[in-house]
């Protein structure tokens, strides 16, 4: 479990922490419960989660031996780099999360029990630093930039390698044959129309 940035918890008021003495005095007891606001700290390198944006959590509590189990999704805009074409990318991040939670249990393995209260605030912050995702794509096959000129290959097409500089027609692409897909042979340019270019 990732500790909670001290910052964290200055935008969360008390809305992730419920109340669950009724349950633990009722084992296999369950609670849904829906919480949703604004969540500080979400950041990885590559993405984060805006502070402007809501984090929601879906969860059924339930009341097992001696603890509260929570089983549910956290749901989370993100937003990042693209890795490739180093423009914003962004999506909705959805995590699954069935944790243990106990009074003085294995902080390795389990979270842990304020008396009768419940903080599921580390839960949706560990769900969410671990779905961020840390090299993202703005798309399934973004082109990314060209690696001779930096062009956007989303937007713009450029010449560079697209052109293979045949031996036999370098006249050809130095006319400008690249802009119109010149990857092959060209017809011979017509001899001049005769219009005044000015
Ligand atoms: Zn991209
Ligand atoms: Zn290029």
């Amino acid at each position: 479990m990732t500790p909670v940035p001290a910052g964290a918890r200055r935008l969360h008021d008390n809305r992730w922490t419920v109340p669950v003495a009724a349950l633990l005095r009722e084992p296999g007891a369950r609670r849904q419960v829906r919480i949703s606001g604004p969540f500080a700290g979400l950041s990885v390198t590559g993405s984060r989660v805006s502070e402007t944006d809501e984090v929601e959590l879906d969860a059924v509590l339930e009341s097992v031996h001696g603890g509260i189990l929570v089983s549910g999704t956290v749901r989370a805009p993100w937003a990042g780099e693209c890795r490739r074409c180093l423009e914003l990318a962004g999506g909705l991040l959805e995590a699954e999360v069935r944790e243990l939670c106990v009074a003085g249990g294995d902080a390795e393995t389990t979270y842990g029990l304020q008396g009768d209260e419940l903080d599921l605030l580390p839960i949706v912050h560990d769900a969410c630093i671990l779905a961020l995702p840390l090299a993202p794509l703005c798309r399934e096959g973004c082109l990314g930039l060209c690696p001779e000129c930096g062009a956007n290959r989303n937007v713009e097409r450029c010449s560079c390698g697209t052109v293979p500089v045949p031996r036999w027609a370098p006249l050809a692409v130095l006319e400008g044959g690249a802009s119109q897909g010149g990857r092959g042979r060209r017809d011979p340019a017509p001899p001049s129309s005769g219009v005044p270019s000015g």
